[in-house]
């Protein structure tokens, strides 16, 4: 190739924001501009076209978006870049509003248009025009096959299902990715051995709601006979799952993970409450009592089962008395890994509406509080694990070879690590360790 081909090749900034199932679009359209000839990069500041596949579901996200939108905008201004593109959640929720908060974006590309993205980077370099690229969702299935990993080759995300149906009040997703629309069992099983054949040796299954899978298609138990299918896939080692909806885990899915060898126990079910006058106000379908037994089921028949969940504080109506319930019982349950957040009146949402909001410093107090019942409980079942051994997926060694890896209970960006000091294994590979101390909220292993 010449110097003077390279010169005319078009470069473009890729910024991926925003949560796993937002990781998987990014992932599609790195694939599509590759495909289409562009060359990719991280450095987004310097770039011919700046992409920002953006996460606007919660007001800090939203902030995060515009920030690198504006970074963008500014390095346009400064004729460092030629176009900004705004792909994602944020245009899908804003529309042309977005030109409102930064006037300099040459293209807005909504959900339905992600496919498209060659075809409008191509457009918006031969045009002055503005393109918006946003239609209201429909009931349109994503193909994720043939993308162009983000995460390291050892692990990778899988979507089964898009949007969902469920009315949480405090929610904008559904509005934004429209109702629940199961992706066709064929496809996924296509994608996930695309996954595997390309190095991936822990499949993490992610949907907004992935216990609602095939409930669109009027399948009963589609979850776990899909998840029967897939571990039959040779090499794939870990499949764990991810965002399952309290009252869609029933007894034929615990029995599967129990049979499986390769379906962790590990349970991400986001809770968000445990007073029965929030939980109503949030318009969640399920009981106090049906938490607590279902917690308990889970432990009594998977001993080894880590529990994450997912909290909101501060939601309006959350008296000091509803707030206390919902510390004693994070102290009954003693969650492995927890995130909690403040409640935010995300515009459009019933729960912005509602009566008796919180005070922010309320909201922070709490947050500080529920997080330290929290940290005494992690540190706790953090020490209990000294001495014992447990199986590690390497997902990086530095120079030093001090390694950062996860045993099953660890799923990968958002709980804690495992750390392993002269180690002599290589990423993706498993190697067998003993827990010898801890670090805050990682483990400190030894490879034996
Ligand atoms: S289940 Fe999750 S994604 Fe669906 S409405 Fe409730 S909080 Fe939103």
């Amino acid at each position: 190739m010449t110097a003077k081909k390279i010169k005319k090749q078009i470069i473009v900034g890729f910024v991926a924001l925003g949560c796993p199932k937002n990781l998987v679009d990014s992932e599609r359209m790195l694939a599509l501009i590759a495909q289409a000839g562009f060359v990719i990069t991280e450095d987004a500041d310097n770039a011919d076209v700046v992409v920002i596949n953006t996460c606007g579901f919660i007001e800090p996200a939203k902030t995060e978006a515009l920030a690198a939108i504006r970074r963008a905008t500014g390095r346009k201004q400064k004729g460092k870049v030629q176009k900004v593109i705004v792909a994602g959640c944020l245009p899908q929720r804003l529309g042309k509003e977005l030109f409102n908060e930064v006037s300099e974006i040459d293209a807005i590309v909504g959900l339905e248009y992600r496919d498209n993205i060659a075809n409008i980077i191509k457009k918006t370099l031969a045009s002055e025009n503005i393109i918006e690229s946003v239609s209201p969702v429909s009931r349109i299935l994503y193909d994720d096959r043939v993308r162009l990993r983000i995460t390291p080759l050892h692990y990778a995300y899988l979507r089964i299902i898009e949007g969902c149906s469920r009315k949480c009040s405090f929610c904008t997703i559904p509005a934004i990715r429209g109702k629940a629309r199961s992706k066709p069992k064929r496809l996924i099983l296509d994608e996930a051995s695309e996954l595997v054949a390309s190095g991936a040796l822990e499949l993490n299954i992610i949907g907004q709601d992935i216990t609602s899978y095939g409930r669109d298609l009027s399948i009963n138990n589609a979850l776990p006979d899909l998840l029967i299918k897939l571990s039959k896939i040779p090499r794939l080692r870990w499949i764990r799952l991810l965002y399952l909806f309290p009252t869609g885990i029933n007894d034929r899915l615990i029995e599967t993970v129990a049979a499986s060898k390769k379906i962790l126990h590990y349970f991400d079910i986001p809770l968000q409450h445990i007073n029965p006058q929030i939980l109503k106000a949030m318009r969640r379908p399920h009981s106090k009592g049906r938490i607590i037994r279902l917690i308990e089921n889970l432990r009594t028949k998977l001993p080894d089962c880590v529990l994450r969940t997912t909290l909101i504080v501060g939601f309006p109506g959350e008296t000091d008395a509803r707030f206390n319930e919902l510390l004693d019982f994070v102290r009954w349950a003693r969650f492995d890994n927890l995130g909690c957040f403040t409640f935010y009146p995300e515009k459009g949402t019933h729960a912005a509406e509602l009566p008796r909001q919180i005070p922010d410093r309320v909201k922070q107090h709490r947050l500080h509080r529920l997080m330290l019942t929290q940290q005494k409980i992690a540190f706790e079942k953090n020490k209990a694990r000294i001495g014992g051994t447990l199986t590690c997926l390497i997902d990086s060694i530095d120079k030093n070879r001090t390694a950062k890896g996860r045993f099953f209970g660890q799923a990968p960006q958002i709980d804690s690590l495992c750390i392993i000091k002269n180690c002599t294994a290589h990423p993706g590979d498993f190697i067998k360790t003993k827990v010898t101390g801890t670090s805050d909220y990682d483990l400190l292993c030894k490879q034996i």
